[in-house]
């Protein structure tokens, strides 16, 4: 019971010393991921994960509670107040699970749900056949503007009026640009549909008002909160009390069981950092960092999908690089610049190859990096690109940059 983990597990303590080792020296360009404090990594490894809590404040099917009601009450009201909304479940395991706990409160088995496909941008909870989300309901599919590879609310309104959805989803994995939620509200009350908006990869910037906020127009809002919000891996659903309760039974008993208090206790944590000045700035520097590596890379001849950025992400389309995203990110990671591969709009190759990259800033906003290190990243991007493959020299040498970059904005001060 008190040997430290070096104590009693040498090879997972090993294992995670590499992997500090990684995170420290790699920089983490992948949009989805982040850094979170240590603050909330505490509070995800302590003596909350001991007990469970089935049911929600004050009214538990355990005893023992009193110290947990304590703590899902207090991150509920942060979570309310830093949103603006009048309820919020943050029992939710995963995004996954928020989605499907969202579906499960509003819609009956076989319900049409309509969302932007997977292949320009949605997620594959939205309605992907080899996930429960298009099994258990009827999905269908809106897309992109084919000029723009944007939203084009007009084309949605049309397809959304021939589905005649009961759901609308509105939340990208991998979309660049401002979504406009009061006109997904319209179109979906022209056909009487709920909205659902998906904000896990945006909750920060929405949480900071840097990006506009789904809530006065979706009936529910379903998150992560270890994205751009910065927070332990897990999620939430806000909704105004209309919802509430349906909301509430759809998580538990609906598709959970006991929640994950430490996971709870991390998440009021950061729903307080969030409230912060700090992380208002914060999250507004993630946009002019990514909109300063968007500037480098198109300085380097490279496509942006729909040109630029507004937010923490750009989808660099590298078709006019010859390389495949599978290669590039192949490439940048020898050179100790983690990113993801992702299909771009139109994209003939395979998902496992794709034609392009999805880097985006939170992580290294988070070390503290700002305009002109995003320049160097780009240019290092550009170089291990152009000149790269089969030669080892190049991925050395950017790699030895990269390295000194990281040493000199740290993760964390004293692991
Ligand atoms: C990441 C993501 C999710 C799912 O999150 P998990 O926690 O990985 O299950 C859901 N929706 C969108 C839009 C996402 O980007």
């Amino acid at each position: 019971m008190n040997r430290s983990l070096r104590q009693a597990d040498a090879q997972v303590y090993r294992i995670m010393q590499n992997e500090l080792e990684r995170q420290k020296m790699t920089l983490m360009l992948i949009p989805s991921e982040n850094y979170a404090s240590r603050a909330v990594m505490a509070a995800m490894g302590s003596v909350f994960t001991n007990k469970y809590a089935e049911g929600y404040p004050y009214n538990r099917y355990y005893h023992g509670c009193e110290f947990y009601d304590e703590l899902e009450q207090l991150a509920i009201d942060r979570a309310t107040e830093l949103f603006g909304v009048e309820h919020a479940n943050v029992q939710l395991h995963t995004g996954s699970q928020a989605n499907m706990a969202a579906y499960y409160a509003l819609l009956k088995p076989g319900d049409k749900i309509m969302a932007l496909t997977v292949a320009t941008g949605g997620h594959l909870t939205h309605g992907s056949p080899i996930t429960f989300s298009g099994q258990f309901y009827e999905s269908h599919f809106y897309g992109l503007d084919p000029e723009t590879d944007r939203l084009n609310y007009d084309l949605i309104l049309e397809q959304v009026k021939e589905v005649q959805p009961q759901l609308i989803i509105a939340g990208y994995s991998a979309y660049p640009r401002i979504v406009d939620f009061k006109r997904f509200r319209e179109i979906a009350d022209e056909v009487g549909a709920y909205l659902m908006a998906d904000i896990a990869h945006i909750c920060g910037l929405v949480a900071a008002e840097a990006h506009p906020t789904p809530v006065p127009y979706a009936d529910v809002v379903t998150s992560t909160t270890h994205k751009t919000l910065r927070g332990p891996r897990g999620a939430l659903i806000l909704c105004n009390e209309q919802y509430a309760e349906q909301i509430d039974r759809a998580v538990f008993p609906g598709i959970q069981a006991g929640p994950l208090m430490q996971i709870i206790a991390a998440k009021a944590v950061c729903f307080k950092e969030a409230q912060e000045f700090g992380f208002r700035e914060y999250q507004r520097q993630i946009i002019r960092n990514c909109q300063a590596l968007g500037q480098a890379l198109l300085a380097e001849g490279f496509t942006l999908v729909t040109g630029g950025t507004d937010n923490h992400l750009l989808l660099v389309d590298l078709r006019n690089k010859h390389i495949s995203g599978r290669e590039a990110a192949d490439l940048m990671e020898a050179a100790g610049m983690v990113v993801n591969k992702n299909l771009i709009p139109g994209d003939p190759g395979p998902a496992t190859e794709t034609s392009g990259i999805r880097p985006g800033t939170p992580g290294l906003t988070s070390r503290g990096m700002k305009e002109p290190e995003m320049k160097m990243v780009g240019q290092w991007i550009a170089r291990v690109i152009h000149e790269g493959r089969n030669n080892p020299e190049v991925l050395e040498e950017v790699r030895a940059q990269v390295q000194e970059l990281c040493e000199a904005f740290p993760i964390y001060e004293d692991l």
